[in-house]
């Protein structure tokens, strides 16, 4: 048997999807920008979408820019707000945690150069950044706070509304990465008080390579890709019409279907802990908490315990048809032990011993039981033998 349970990485398009695009890669394949029928047909699908974006957040459609992925809106976001407030206010300091994706934490890097400072909070021991926590860090030089919703390797939810309250006392800009919890969790951008977002399309069985940025009307925000005046001025750039007909596709079904595919995944989710639980209690730990993402389960197992090597393990279950992952998809190939696994205050040798099986729409109770049959084998195989 075959399982993917690696959904936090990407999912696989869904058939209406799919079927939505197509007719943007054949006969509707004029460029939104150009004023004959062709393309003002076109036009009116793309636009079509942007409004139904926009309704699934309670956003305008102005407030929509579609980019190719969550980095890219990410880089977007972060950019063009970053380098505005240091021209607008002077405020040079970004506020953001240790744990977030590395599209926010290198962006971050970047933007070093043009003199904008950046400070990584440490997340409590279930990976949240309580608004306790970040008063402490709160100063006049502080222009924007970037903090993910759920987090992608152990799907702990942090408390944006709290946070923006917060921000929001001392006029401060809040950007909250949504790539993994978009479609999943009902996002009101108005509600959750944030000035600006990112998601991407196959997180939620959409095609790769699209996204959106939400940004608030009237924030300060530079261009970000120079050349057309696509996406108002602001990215350049034909636009990629069937994706983001995709992505829109996505996101209705999503939607509909959101409450049923939180009880599926949830009860999948349940239904492996305890069983990973009877194999064995006191060699696995669980990274974050009860309040987590039903969508993501992060352990690792205790180093005393157990032969931790996380390439033979993924390969070993990889070999028995069981697809999850070590940490962020998007770091695999080099094997070390996540940044978010260290930051939840795991050590070295636990944190490299993690894995990370991430639950979708389409996995069943059967194929649970089979990957739970397979770590009964797994924790044989791994187990220290004195
Ligand atoms: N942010 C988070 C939390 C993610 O999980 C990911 C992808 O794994 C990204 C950003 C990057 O998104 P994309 O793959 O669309 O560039």
């Amino acid at each position: 048997m075959n399982v993917y349970l690696d959904n936090a990485a990407t999912t696989q398009v869904h058939p209406k999807v799919l079927e939505a695009m197509l007719p943007f890669l054949k006969e509707n394949f004029g460029n939104p920008s150009s004023i004959h029928q062709f393309g003002r047909n076109v036009k009116v699908e793309l636009e079509n979408a942007r409004e139904i974006i926009a309704g699934f957040i309670n956003a305008d459609p102005g407030e929509i820019y579609f980019t190719s992925g969550g980095t890219e809106a990410i880089n977007f976001i972060l950019h063009g707000i970053a380098k505005t407030e240091i021209s607008e206010s002077g405020r040079k300091i970004i506020l953001s945690s240790q744990i977030e994706h590395h599209a926010v934490l290198e962006t971050l890097e970047s933007l070093d150069t043009f003199g904008i400072k950046h400070i990584l909070l440490p997340p409590d021991s279930k990976g949240k950044i309580t608004p306790e926590k970040l008063k402490n860090y709160l100063s006049a030089d502080t222009s924007l706070i970037s903090l993910m919703h759920v987090n992608n390797e152990i799907g702990c939810v942090n408390p944006i509304p709290e946070i923006t309250s917060l921000a929001g006392l001392k006029n401060i800009l809040v950007f909250s990465d949504c790539v993994q919890s978009f479609g999943k969790y009902p996002i009101d951008v108005k509600k959750m008080g944030i000035d600006a977002m990112s998601a991407s399309a196959h997180k939620i069985y959409g095609p790769k390579g699209v996204g959106f940025a939400y940004v608030k009307s009237g924030t300060p925000m530079n261009s970000f890709l120079h050349g057309g005046s696509q996406e108002r001025n602001r990215r350049g750039g034909t636009e990629n019409v069937a994706g983001i007909i995709g992505l829109a596709e996505a996101a209705k079904i999503a939607h509909k279907d959101m409450e049923s595919n939180f009880q599926h995944v949830k009860a999948l989710k349940e239904f492996f802990l305890h069983g990973m639980m009877e194999l064995d209690k006191s060699g696995i730990f669980i990274n974050g908490d009860e309040s987590g993402s039903p969508y993501i389960l992060s352990i690792s197992f205790n180093s005393d315990m157990y032969n931790i090597d996380s390439e033979a393990m993924l390969i070993y279950l990889d070999i028995n048809g069981v697809a999850v992952s070590n940490g962020s998809a998007c770091n695999s190939g080099t094997v070390k032990a996540s940044h978010v696994i260290k930051g939840i205050g795991r050590e070295e040798k636990d944190a490299q011993g993690t894995l990370r099986f991430s639950f979708g729409i389409y996995n069943t109770e059967k194929e649970i039981e089979y990957v739970l049959e397979t770590m009964r084998k797994f924790v044989k195989q791994f187990i220290k033998k004195n």
